[in-house]
């Protein structure tokens, strides 16, 4: 099956029972047995619901992967993740970091005694350098947020095979559609479906997808025993998302493409960031793994001034100023202000994340209207 088909038929049959074409959503906590012990694959919904599953299987599928779990969020499979590991262990992971899991490492992980050391994971020697007897997970996020940075997916699987160590990428930005890290060499893919894959910007919901069996049996252990799962209904409303994830997609690099384009020659846009431009520092590994450059722009304004910043985000009127990205709606965000507060002035700096820095989530709708909607902004400062 090729991907636009997967999106629509994998892990889904017509419903054996009256034949309807959608899945159903098994709005139920719990299963008959015939006797103790005898039923139909499910028992509790916790363990396992079949609308679920579908999801599951689907994901499993689109990632070229054997086993797919859902999670109540990004987060939640994220803390699942981590789970695999015990005391003592060490996590090297990418520094430009989505903020919330830099969160749930530095201010839970940390207090169970799990040590996490943050690099710019585009030289892997700094990588080999940390690595130790205790080092046990390797965790990079491609493209990186808010710098679109690009981190070699291939090379740090091979560090990763080289010391034993579980590689985990979380593929949020990219999708399946444009990159597959199973592939690559890593050993779980993790999504927030909550962005691209629900893709409707009315669900919170994550995902692991993994090929290997022991990796795969541990994972559902914590699954089933810590129960951050997801309900059928918000299941139904991701495997439905998913149906279009191709057509999307595809619709969100063109946009993004002719807006990166645009800002790139705006006399009041000083950096543009997207790995699509063959000047982009890791234009090549992008070319490489990906299938094409996706609808996250950054750009910084000329002159540096905040208040320019914030007047051009709160003037936009198809760019909605949210945080999120990945619906089929257009998003504005202003990092320093809002999903990088937290992080001191000098260290956000450090990654590039200044005051004028804008990241737009471009969606789906006409071109032509995004990009007047940021000309008619930019004009106002
Ligand atoms: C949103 C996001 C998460 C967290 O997912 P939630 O569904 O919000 O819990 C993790 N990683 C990335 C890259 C994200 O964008």
């Amino acid at each position: 099956m090729k991907f636009g088909t997967k999106t629509i038929h994998a892990g889904q049959e017509a419903d054996p029972s009256t034949g309807a074409i959608m899945t159903p959503i098994y709005q139920t906590s719990t299963y008959k047995q015939a006797s103790p012990g005898d039923f139909k694959g499910y028992e509790y919904s916790r363990t396992g619901n079949p609308t679920r599953t579908a999801l599951e299987n689907n994901l499993a599928s689109l990632e070229n992967g054997k086993y797919g779990l859902c999670f109540g969020s990004g987060l939640a499979s994220i803390d699942a993740i981590i789970k695999l590991l015990k005391p003592g262990d060490e996590v090297i992971s990418t520094n430009d970091l989505y903020g919330g899991t830099y969160r749930i490492f530095n201010s839970i992980f940390e207090t169970y005694g799990i040590k996490f050391h943050f690099v710019g994971m585009e030289e892997t020697s700094k990588i080999e350098e940390l690595i130790n007897n205790n080092t046990k997970m390797l965790w990079a996020e491609t493209p990186t947020n808010p710098m679109l940075n690009i981190i070699d997916i291939e090379s740090l699987g091979e560090i990763s095979k080289n010391h034993n160590l579980i590689f985990v990428v979380d593929n949020t930005f990219a999708t399946p559609y444009l990159q597959r890290p199973l592939d690559l060499g890593a050993n779980i893919v993790m999504h927030s479906l909550t962005k691209y894959m629900g893709g409707h910007s009315d669900v919170v919901m994550g995902a692991a997808i993994c090929k290997d069996d022991e990796l795969a049996q541990k994972l559902y252990h914590i699954q089933n025993s810590c129960g951050a799962v997801p309900g059928p209904m918000d299941s139904f409303l991701v495997l439905r998302g998913i149906k279009t994830l191709h057509l999307r997609m595809q619709r969100h690099c063109e946009n993004g493409k002719e807006i990166a384009h645009f800002l790139k020659n705006h006399p009041k846009v000083d950096k543009v960031f997207w790995p699509g431009f063959e000047s982009h520092h890791n234009h090549e590994i992008a070319k490489k793994q990906m299938e094409d450059f996706g609808g996250m722009v950054s750009f910084t304004l000329v002159g540096n001034k905040l208040e320019q910043a914030l007047k051009l985000v709160s003037n936009t009127h198809y760019f909605t100023l949210a945080e999120s990205l990945g619906g089929v709606e257009s998003l504005i965000g202003h990092p320093a202000s809002m999903t990088h507060a937290a992080i001191p002035k000098l260290e956000r700096e450090k990654t590039g994340v200044i005051d004028t820095l804008i990241r737009l989530s471009v969606g789906v709708e006409d071109v032509e209207d995004l990009v007047s909607d940021l000309e008619k902004a930019l004009n106002l400062i």
